[in-house]
Parts: C-alpha cells; structure tokens; sequence
C-alpha cells in the first residue's frame, strides 16, 4: 500500500519570513476566510488530511477549525505566531507551545500530537522538548541545505520505524521527503513553493518515481497557494515577489489534478494520526 499524506500549513500570507517587516496594522487576514473550496474538493474525494495550524490564527477564529476538525480532519501545531524556532529561548518555545497546544485543544476537544516547526527551523534540542510537551510526533526534518531559513535535524538516537519515518522512545519524526538527484543533491519536491514552480508533469513523474523505492510521501501546501486572491506587494524585492506569486492562479487547479491522478494511480491518502 502506497501512503500519501497531504498536510496543509495553516498560516496566513503575512506569517512569509519576507513580510515580517511590514506594520501590523498591515497584516490583514485573507485566505483564513478562502479555504472552504479546498476542504469542499476534499470531501468530495473523501479525503482526510493534516492541518498544522498557527494556534495565534486560531484563536482568532475558533469557529473556522471547528469546522475543519467536524469534517474529521486531524488537527496538528504550526506554532503559535509561526516566528522561528532556533530565534526563541528554550523557555520562549516551551510557553509559546503549552499555549498553542491549548488553543487548539481547547477548539476541537480533541489531543492534539503532531507538531511542525515554522520554516522548518526547528532544532535537535528543541526537537527533544516536544514530547515532554505532550507531543507524539513532530514533521519537521527535512534532508535538504540549501534553503536559508531551515534548518537540519540531525535525528541523533532516532532509528527508521517506517519509510520516511524515525522513532525515538515512542517519539516519531515524519521526513518531508526530497528527490535525490546525485549522491549529493537533494530536490525539494513535497509541495509549498517547489510544487508551484515545477511544471505539474515534472511533478508527477517524481513523485511517480520515488514510490518505486518509497511507500510513504509527505506533501505540504499553503492557503495562500490554493486562492489568488490580490496582496499589496510593492515593498518586497523582485525575487520575493516572484516566489509568491508564481503560478498561484492555476495553483488550485493543479493541486486539484494532483490529487486525482494520484487516487487514480491506486495511493491511499492519509492523515498523520492515523499511523501513530
Ligand atoms: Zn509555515
């Protein structure tokens, strides 16, 4: 059995490292409000999938997880206000994740055991802390150097428990996996910005290609990908305004056809609760 899990990082578009620089009273809500498209297509593939949620999001709007959660999707932990893990103190981390782990227990009535690291910054000692914090898993790791913000969990302790999947004293950590084009080179090929830039065809036969030796993939996609609705850019330099705006138009579109070849193709999608 072939396993996909389709997460969804549950931020807004002004949580972008790129748009920290902006005044709050700039940083006005939008996609939070556009995902019912998205969850729409989803039930009617009969699909569940992973939302990681920015907890200070859902605070704000407790009835639009509530909602996600009642289609019976599993919610997880995308921080509390999605700034960088290595940046925080380890107390800072400990108190911003009781608090965000509570929101959204809080929300759906429900444990909530997975967590995911803003821009993948999460590190080795603060990987240690999460279980502590009532965690069972975390999806943070990804093998991949080149990308400036994230960061690389050595994964030290850990054994392989399954395809792309590391336990430690029943701790899990779920790889978000990566192509390996030569020994050295690793292409990002799980979703977020790579799957808007590459051309959908592409994407499908890498992912096509790694299921030959792989049972598992992890996918990852933004609100902000899935709705194209118009944000002021004019502050961001050329090449942030380029890696935004890349393809988000048909990006739906594209996600949607993903989708239906991969159920076509006879991968079962999954949620990461389900294998825990
Ligand atoms: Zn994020």
């Amino acid at each position: 059995m072939k396993n996909f899990f389709l997460t969804l990082d549950l931020e807004e578009w002004y949580h972008l490292d790129y748009f920290n620089d902006l005044n709050e009273t700039d940083k006005k809500d939008v996609f939070i409000f556009k995902l019912n498209d998205f969850f729409d297509f989803l039930d009617s593939r009969k699909i569940k999938i992973t939302v990681f949620v920015v907890a200070e999001l859902a605070k704000k709007y407790p009835d639009i997880i509530k909602d996600i959660s009642s289609r019976g999707h599993e919610i997880a932990c995308h921080g509390l206000d999605h700034k960088l893990d290595y940046n925080k103190t380890d107390k800072k981390f400990i108190s911003d994740l009781n608090y965000a782990k509570n929101i959204l227990e809080d929300i759906c009535g429900k444990k909530v055991s997975g967590y995911r690291s803003p821009c993948f910054s999460l590190t080795d000692n603060k990987l240690e802390l999460l279980s502590k914090l009532g965690f069972q898993y975390d999806s943070s790791y990804v093998n991949f150097d080149s990308h400036k913000l994230y960061n690389k969990l050595s994964l030290k302790g850990y054994r392989l428990f399954d395809n792309l999947i590391y336990i430690k004293d029943k701790f899990k950590e779920f790889e978000v996996p990566t192509y390996k084009i030569t020994k050295k080179i690793n292409l990002p090929i799980s979703g977020g910005a790579y799957f808007r830039f590459l051309p959908l065809l592409l994407t499908k036969f890498l992912i096509k290609s790694f299921y030959k030796t792989n049972k598992n993939f992890i996918f990852y996609i933004h609100p902000f990908e899935l709705n194209s609705s118009k944000i002021e850019l004019n502050k961001l330099s050329f090449f942030n305004k380029i890696r935004f705006q890349y393809n988000r138009k048909n990006n739906m579109n594209r996600f949607k056809r993903l989708v239906i070849f991969l159920q076509n193709s006879k991968i079962s999608f999954k949620k990461i609760n389900d294998i825990l």
